[in-house]
């Protein structure tokens, strides 16, 4: 429902957190973060309003300047901590966020399941955590796996991921036409978000991705793609704020 990401000088908790509760006029049932700290990501996740994540924070804080966070509105799976986003592979390598619903879901799970693959959620974007896992050690290349994940999806998905061992990287993509994504260009920090709420206050500057189009987000810039690879170019647009 809502997404938010940050990479750049900033603590990301707090920008991210921050954002989420710019979006909840939304509506969710849960929410997390996962923060990566020390080559290794700190997840949180909490049921209920983000007054719970706040105060699970509070006793166990994250610290570090790359992050991702979700607000989730369960669609498959119950509304438990388990099935609150981020979603993480089984090797504990790529954590994943997702705004929408992948449609063949069902098939994918089927197809990870007979190679082995044991689930710990009952979501549908548990699939394209174990995805992105599988395909970033295969190919060795987490752009690519991502590409090629996002193009096996079914349905109107926005789709955010990081992996641990590619530091100062977010990846985001949008398939179909369900999930807004904005990427907000600020000074040697980078945004992620569903809306522009969440992110208006650090800069004004954003581009919305397309159905097919995905963002390789740097803190010192920002790189567009086609899920195949090849480059695009995009138009900043100025957004009005009033601060
Ligand atoms: N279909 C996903 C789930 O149920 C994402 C829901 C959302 O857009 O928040 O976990």
């Amino acid at each position: 429902c809502g997404i938010v990401g940050y990479v750049g000088p900033r603590e990301a908790t707090d920008v991210i957190v921050r954002g989420l509760e710019l979006l909840e006029y939304r509506g969710y049932d849960s929410a997390g973060i996962a923060i990566l700290e020390d080559a290794e990501f700190q997840m949180r996740r909490s049921v209920g309003k983000l007054v719970n994540l706040r105060r699970r924070l509070h006793a166990e804080p994250t610290a570090g300047h790359q992050g991702i966070g979700h607000t989730r509105w369960a669609t498959h799976g119950a509304v438990t901590e388990a099935n609150a986003h981020p979603h993480r592979d089984s090797s504990g390598r790529v954590v994943v966020i997702q705004n929408g619903i992948v449609e063949n879901y069902l098939e994918l799970k089927g197809r990870l399941i007979e190679q082995g693959i044991t689930f710990h959620s009952q979501t549908d974007t548990e699939v394209i955590a174990q995805m992105l896992g599988l395909y970033t050690a295969e190919y060795g290349d987490f752009q690519r796996a991502f590409g090629q994940v996002m193009s096996e999806l079914r349905g109107g998905n926005a789709v955010v991921a990081m992996d641990q061992t590619q530091p100062d990287l977010i990846l985001a993509a949008r398939i179909g036409n369900a999930g807004a994504v904005v990427i907000g260009h600020g000074d040697e920090e980078n945004f992620v978000a569903s809306d522009l709420p969440a992110i208006v206050d650090y800069t004004q500057h954003m581009v919305f991705l397309e159905d097919g189009e995905m963002a390789l987000v740097r803190s010192t810039g920002v790189e567009y793609i086609k899920l195949d690879g090849t480059p695009i170019s995009k138009t900043t647009t100025t957004v009005a704020w009033d601060p």
